[in-house]
This record gives C-alpha cells, structure tokens and sequence, in this order.
C-alpha cells in the first residue's frame, strides 16, 4: 500500500517517504482542506493515502470523507479533535471546559457534535459552530452541529480547571449558582440571583477589596471590577 505521511505545518506539506507515489496534485489539494481552518493546524498528524487524496477531490460534490472507520472510532477521534477548540473570546479554555460541549453522538447523517450556547444571543456561538465544522470537514469527519437550549446553560458546568484558567488569564470566576441544584431548565438569569453584594477576589492579588464599576464588562457574559488593594480593573465572569 503506497501512503504518504503528510505532517500538518501551517502553509507546507513534508512528505517523509522517498519514494512518492502520490501526484503531488493530490497531496496539495488535501493540504488546502485541511488548512482551511486556522484553528485545526494545531500539530496534528494524517496520513493520506494517494486513494483518499483522489477522493477528496472528487468534483461531484460529495462531502470529503477518508477511509470509514466504524462509529466508535469517530465519536473518540472527533472528541479528541474538539477537545482542543477553544472559546474566541477566552482563548485559554476549551469549549469543553466551559461545558458549552455538551455531546458527541452518531446520527443518521454522521456525527452530532451537540452544544448549549452560554446564553441566548451571544455573539460568540456563530463563531463556535464554524469552528467545529470546520474541524471535523478538515479531518475527513462527516456531521453537524445540534444547538441544544434546554437545560440551559449555566457556569456550574465549567470546571474547576476552567476556573483556574480563567483567574490564570485575569478573569475572576464565577462564583456557584446555589440556586440552580435541581439542573432542570431554568431561565438564564443575566443578572445575579443573588440579592446580597458578591465577594468578588481580585484575580491579580487575590484581595476580597474589590467593587463592581460597571455590570457589563468586554462581553456581556462578564462585569467590569476594580480592586482596591492593588487597583487593577478587571472582568468578572457573572454566574447564571
Ligand atoms: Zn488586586
């Protein structure tokens, strides 16, 4: 079986076998699929068979598609591949860290990579479901993406992890919501449920001295704080 192992470098193809059987043609045409998303060049390998590469540049329009491997390997492959898509505007943690990945599934017409928007009408979603498209189109997977609004979404399903990063990057993080435990569909609250004053820490220094400035920071999902301990502003992601 003649294959070419292609490594995936941001505008360049190394083909590492000598002997290269596959046209050259193919082997570029394959290469501009799968660059077509930024996000997706992160070091990952495939290997394109000259067969696959052909196929990919099937003219009847047919969605490309590698060798089919069965449903169990693609929902592990497609979870590995989305695990490292990360939220535009928090680029420090993953969609699945944010719980905004809900599932990956097989359907009837390939994968269902399914997602819960963190609250209705922002503006980043558009933006995560080109994203996912375009990361499983480059990587030969076949599906779509499945908008799921109830449960709604909440900053109890961010993880710990998630949490960590943010106040990492300077986001402080939200804190629980108390009021969501049964996690059956609520309403997404867009401001506090709670009615007494939040103790929000200082992500620089860890100071509770700190005031809320405005309610809406650098997206709405956040408010703009400034400490008065070591008096540098910051976002604070508002729980819902
Ligand atoms: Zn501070």
């Amino acid at each position: 079986m003649n294959t070419v192992q292609a490594t995936e470098i941001p505008g360049s193809v190394t083909a590492n076998t000598p002997s290269v059987t596959a046209s050259p043609r193919a082997v570029t045409a394959t290469t501009t699929t799968v660059t077509a998303s930024p996000r997706a060049v992160t070091a990952t390998t495939t290997t394109v068979t000259a067969s696959e590469a052909k196929q990919s540049m099937d003219p009847t329009g047919s969605p490309p598609r590698f060798a089919p491997r069965d449903d169990g390997q693609d929902l592990a492959h497609a979870w590995t591949l989305l695990d490292s898509l990360t939220d535009p505007e928090i680029p420090v943690v993953t969609l699945r860290e944010l719980g905004i990945l809900r599932d990956v599934r097989a359907g009837d017409a390939g994968l269902e990579v399914v997602i819960t928007p963190t609250y209705s009408g922002c503006p980043a979603m558009g933006a995560i479901e080109d994203d996912v498209r375009a990361l499983l189109q480059a990587n030969g997977l076949q599906g779509r993406v499945v908008t799921q609004l109830a449960p709604a979404w909440t900053t109890d399903w961010m993880s710990d992890a998630a949490k960590d990063k943010l106040r990492a990057y300077g986001i402080a993080p939200p804190h629980a919501c108390a009021s969501n435990a049964s996690g059956a569909a609520s309403v997404v609250q867009f401001a506090s449920r709670s009615a007494k004053p939040e103790v929000v820490n200082c992500p620089q220094c860890g100071s509770a001295n700190t005031t809320e400035t405005s309610h809406f920071g650098s997206t709405a999902c956040k408010a703009l704080y400034r400490c008065l301990a070591c008096m540098e502003p910051f976002d604070y992601f508002k729980p819902y």
